[in-house]
């Protein structure tokens, strides 16, 4: 069934009642020269940094068997995948830590396979482990409200995880956990080639920068993750709690846009 196109002034309804969701009283149409940022400084409870992983055997097939493809392992020996679908079918059933145990649903990353933007969170929470998709609850709507309020949605973008399985009760994911898990994350990273990424929230952030850096001192300034730039914000469920943030989410997503639209 073919799809209705989209009333240009319902897109514009819709941006506006994002940037209105965002705390803000002055509506911002288009590119915006004013992202003037009032850094506040988050101070979240700081985590260890991440150690480097190189077990190959991180990919396993459902027969358990190591599923590398002929002459593409990357120099700190992982496999190399040519496609998301590929790579996510060789690691779906992953048990090299121990949320693969406790988990419902792997939960991969969605969006557009060839993102120029990349959003990067923590980790599947509740719904996400039911439903095995990356940002679906609350804070998945919010994040869907936040893209609106800069023209762009989820299918411009691709979403994913530090980690691919639901940590119990949603407490931080475990320094061991993110060392079996983050190849995973690059190796999305690399087939997607990202021109940006965006880091949701401390967690995502310092496993990223490897650093222990609190939030309030990573954000506000541009970083590299493997050679593309990496900006900071807060986490779509941080907003959730603490609305305070949004403006200054707002001012974040204001300069990533900019970038984004001046990409070549
Ligand atoms: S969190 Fe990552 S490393 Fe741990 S079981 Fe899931 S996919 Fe494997």
């Amino acid at each position: 069934m073919s799809k209705l196109p989209i009333d240009p002034y319902e897109l514009l309804r819709r941006a506006l009642a994002a940037q209105i969701d965002l705390g803000l009283s002055d509506a911002v149409i288009g590119k915006s020269d004013t992202a003037k940022h009032t850094l506040e400084v988050a101070d979240f409870a700081v985590a260890p940094a991440p150690e480097v992983v190189t077990a190959v055997e991180a990919v396993r097939s459902e027969t358990g068997t190591p599923q590398v493809m002929q002459g593409s392992i990357d120099l700190m020996g992982q496999p190399r995948f040519e496609t998301l679908e590929l790579h996510n079918k060789a690691i779906c059933t992953c048990l090299l830590c121990p949320l693969g145990q406790t988990r419902n649903k792997f939960v991969y990353g969605v969006g557009n396979p060839h993102a120029r933007l990349m959003f990067i969170g923590e980790a599947p929470g509740e719904e996400e482990d039911r439903q095995g998709e990356p940002f679906v609850g609350r804070a998945g709507q919010l994040l869907d409200r936040i893209l609106a309020a800069i023209q762009l949605s989820r299918n411009d973008v691709y979403i994913a995880n530090i980690l691919k399985c639901r940590p119990p009760g949603n407490r931080d994911p475990q320094p061991d956990e993110v060392n079996k898990c983050l190849p995973y994350l690059r190796e999305q990273i690399r087939i997607i080639k990202p021109k940006l990424i965006c880091a949701l929230g401390r967690i995502a952030a310092q496993n990223l920068l490897a650093t222990t850096k609190p939030l309030g001192k990573l954000r506000n300034q541009w970083h590299e993750f493997e050679g593309i730039p990496l900006w900071i914000t807060y986490h779509p469920a941080a907003l959730l709690r603490f609305p305070e943030y949004k403006k200054d989410t707002w001012a974040d997503m204001q300069i990533l846009k900019a970038r984004y639209d001046n990409l070549v």
